[in-house]
């Protein structure tokens, strides 16, 4: 039997990264994982990171985005990790003049707000972008977006946190979790038991199971992502992309309900609309998805989707008709019901505590979500844009 004063259940980005905080303020700390760290959402997904400034009112959403970044370039530029980090911008291109239309008024808003986001003419983005498609109406710019390698990132805020002191354990599957009357948790692991004073719930899509075992309905939903990637290439694409297309369909529908979540490709098996994001590796791979569907654990590709996928890029990049798809892979996102994150303390049962719910932007959120949830605990004061992912506002007794 082991004692730690905190144990973390969930070795991708999240967990990974509170972790290093937490061992950073000092504390004991355990993390499981069951697999190697990164394996899932955290290891697979294509490394875009998402970020248009802190704004004149900084929310959650700026917090998350903005101070994840700094986490990144700090992992790279401070503490000599190479995770392929480089601020490329990205650019979001736009196909029909409704898309324009919606992506003027998006612009106009952002800037009054105080955000760095630019509408540029399909002459202008072919200037700093020239694989761009000249028949594209335009793109919406975003200097401060930026890519890394998804696996050594999330490594290296697993280095960092076992350089402060943190436990790291992978190939330790948690089987079952227990309360014991004293609100201590007994952990019982495929190769070890642990007894923790404070058990952190960080594992993605699988949240929802780790609530059963605590009598707790956590309304967390894997959602399949799929992506396809050529062969390697000398540098051909600069930025991370995107398409207006989705952002305008889900401005519309959002399309969630109390077992939905929003902002998904696919209603049960019908498409309801194509979204884009992909970038060029540092190693030279051209990658893309943007598929998100609602299929239980099912990580297999689906091929009519990436065939979908590859059309809605060639748009964009029509140098990519002429590339073959060399191979794909799926992976599962933790989405919530109401799209954004659980990041706190889970009233029902003392010393528990979630870091999920980032969705399909967690590789770019996760750092900081991990910071946040961590100097929760450590100061006992919640940062009060917590307030926006406070879990209990979901998570309930189960029946
Ligand atoms: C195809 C795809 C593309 C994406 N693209 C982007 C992108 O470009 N930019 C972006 O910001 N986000 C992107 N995302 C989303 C992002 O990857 C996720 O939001 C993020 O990785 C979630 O991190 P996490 O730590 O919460 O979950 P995960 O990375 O899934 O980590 C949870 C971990 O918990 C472990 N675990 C679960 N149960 C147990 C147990 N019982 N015992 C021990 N360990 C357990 C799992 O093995 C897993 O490693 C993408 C996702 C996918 C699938």
């Amino acid at each position: 039997m082991t004692e730690t004063d905190m144990l973390i259940i969930g070795g991708g980005i999240a967990g990974a990264s509170t972790a290093y905080h937490l061992a950073q303020h000092g504390h004991d700390v355990t993390l499981l994982e069951r697999g190697d760290i990164a394996s899932e959402a955290s290891g697979v997904n294509a490394g875009s990171i998402g970020a248009v400034g802190w704004g004149n009112a900084p929310d959650l959403e700026a917090y998350l985005t903005m101070g994840s970044l700094e986490i990144f370039q700090s992992l790279q530029l401070d503490l000599g990790y190479d995770i392929a980090f480089r601020q490329s911008g990205c650019l979001q291109a736009i196909h029909t003049e409704a898309q324009y239309a919606y992506t003027r008024d998006r612009v106009q808003h952002l800037q009054a707000h105080g955000y760095s986001v630019e509408l540029l003419s399909s002459r202008e983005a072919r200037n700093i972008e020239p694989e761009l498609n000249p028949a594209l109406v335009g793109c919406m710019y975003m200097p401060l977006r930026a890519q890394a390698d998804p696996k050594q990132a999330t490594r290296a805020c697993a280095a960092v946190a076992t350089r402060s002191g943190a436990r790291i354990r992978t190939q330790y599957a948690v089987t079952t979790v227990q309360q014991r009357s004293d609100d201590t948790y007994l952990v019982e692991t495929s190769r070890d038991t642990f007894v923790a004073g404070i058990l952190i719930i960080a594992a993605g899509a699988w949240c929802a199971e780790i609530g059963t075992w605590l009598g707790l309905r956590i309304p967390i939903k894997p959602v399949r992502g799929q992506m396809w990637a050529t062969d390697q290439l000398p540098p051909r694409v600069f930025h991370t992309i995107s398409s207006a297309e989705s952002a305008l369909d889900w401005h519309h529908a959002p399309r969630n309900d109390h077992e939905t979540p929003p902002h998904l490709t696919h209603h049960v098996s019908v498409r309801r609309t194509r979204h884009l994001y992909g970038r060029q590796t540092r190693d030279g791979d051209i990658i893309f998805g943007g598929d998100r569907q609602l299929v239980g654990y099912n990580t297999v590709p689906d091929p009519a989707g990436i065939e979908v996928n590859h059309a809605h890029a060639t748009e964009v990049l029509p140098l990519l008709s002429t590339l073959s798809i060399a191979r794909t892979w799926a992976g599962l996102m933790p989405f919530s019901l109401d799209g954004a994150p659980l990041i706190g303390q889970i009233p029902q049962r003392r010393n528990l505590y979630i870091v999920s719910g980032l969705a399909s932007s967690g590789f770019g959120r996760g750092p900081m979500a991990g910071k946040l949830l961590a100097d929760a605990i450590h100061t006992g004061q919640p940062h009060p844009v917590l307030t926006e992912a406070d879990p209990a506002r979901c998570v309930t007794v189960a029946e």
